[in-house]
């Protein structure tokens, strides 16, 4: 039985509480066997039984869940850096994908890249991401559109999932309609519907259905079919909402009873009320907002309104190039006046309960997976509030060291 000693403080973000309750314990010990929380406390009240085990030492630093990233496109070929470029010239998100950029030009050069060269390559940015002290990873497919790519990144992403120190979930993203569909479109929606969505869950490819309801995307009733079917499929629903403006994506997700509503840049006082009533997790993803300069989600507003709120990277070649989930919650805090501690747990257990994952991950107590992240701090406050190169010095994910620092000269 590991034991992971001389813990400054221990932020454990267990469930009770709102979503600033970390429920911290100072000078902590945890004590995990087979993957699994068996006991975390005051070191001093350590049961004697662990007491010989081995040690692996926090140095008096801040310890934390296991960073839960539920919303990424991990899986991708080439990059979209001339876009930012364009923007950056005045050119907007829609007339650079109408242009051809965007999700098409990462479509194509997803297709154009081996399965293992995809693999390798999303397997890189998933260690890059243990290193910040990420353990849990959504990974959405999107970037095939056609049936059977669809199919195809679904099972690189199993193949991921496998091979990969993190734990991978895997979400199905209905993202835009192909151009060879566009004259087609009800049809599209149809066997995306009838065919894929039943077919992915009977194979167990993912455990989410996610739509993009925007203008260029998928409209209200077209996501209405797409989620309905996923539903019936037992699959969760999962919407990308209100990013580009107020289309009613949060109403739509809590009628949905979506598990969660993602972005929300430009979510109504409604539609807030809506999740509010439904339990839907809303999902901020500040750093899209950072590189199209746009309005971050309300995140204040809805966690006062009773939304819990979870915060991840939109990791992804065009709007969010960047993996770096402590830079996406320094940036809920000073841009959607979230408080450290809440950004903290809107990475933990609210992020894990956007997957549905709450049971099992999100927070450091007996009978959840040992996943735990070691920060040179001595609390999530001044954690975000310095804001190291990488704070990061130790990581385990199900109990494996998987990232651990050299010591400083
Ligand atoms: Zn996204």
């Amino acid at each position: 039985v590991p034991v992971l000693a001389n813990i400054g403080l221990l932020a454990t973000c267990a469930a009770p509480g709102g979503q600033a309750e970390l429920h911290p314990v100072e000078r902590a010990a945890v004590a995990f066997t087979g993957g699994v929380v068996r006991w975390a406390g005051r070191e001093r009240e350590l049961p004697a039984t662990f007491d010989a085990e081995e040690r692996l030492d926090a140095g008096g630093r801040l310890v934390v869940p296991g960073l839960v990233d539920c919303h990424t496109h991990v899986l991708f070929g080439g990059w979209r850096a001339d876009e930012l470029e364009r923007r950056l010239r005045g050119e907007s998100y829609l007339e650079i994908a109408r242009a051809g950029g965007g999700i098409a030009a990462t479509v194509a050069a997803t297709a154009a890249l081996s399965d293992d060269a995809l693999v390798a390559r999303a397997r890189g940015f998933l260690g890059e991401m243990a290193r910040l002290g990420v353990t849990t990873v959504e990974a959405k497919s999107g970037y095939g559109l056609d049936l059977d790519a669809e199919l195809r990144l679904l099972r690189l992403q199993r193949r991921l999932a496998g091979e990969a120190p993190l734990r991978v979930v895997s979400t199905l993203l209905a993202h835009v309609v192909p151009p060879g569909w566009r004259e087609r479109r009800a049809e599209y929606v149809a066997r995306f519907s009838d065919e894929l969505v039943p077919r992915v869950a009977r194979e167990g490819l993912a455990s989410a259905c996610d739509v993009y309801v925007d203008e260029g995307a998928f409209g209200a009733d077209e996501a209405r079919r797409i989620l309905g079917a996923a539903r019936a499929a037992g699959l969760r629903v999962k919407l990308h909402a209100d990013q580009h403006g107020d289309r009613g994506g949060a109403a739509l997700a809590a009628e949905l009873l979506a598990t969660s509503a993602d972005h929300l840049e430009h979510v109504s006082a409604a539609g807030i009320a809506a999740l509010a009533r439904s339990g839907t997790v809303a999902v901020s993803l500040p750093l899209a907002a950072l590189y199209l300069d746009a309005p971050p989600a309300p995140a204040r507003r809805l966690v006062d309104a009773g939304v819990p709120v979870a915060v991840a990277t939109d990791f992804n070649p065009g709007t969010a190039p960047s993996l770096h989930l402590p830079l996406a919650l320094l940036l809920a805090c000073t841009r959607g006046r979230l408080l450290p501690a809440e950004a903290l747990k809107g990475a933990t257990l609210v992020a894990a309960r956007a997957l549905g994952l709450d049971g099992v991950a999100g927070s450091i107590e007996p009978g959840k997976s040992a996943d735990l992240a070691v920060l040179d701090a001595p609390s999530p406050l001044h954690w975000l509030y310095h804001f190291g190169p990488n704070d990061c010095a130790m990581t385990v994910a199900g109990g494996r060291v998987v990232w651990r620092r050299e010591a400083p000269p």
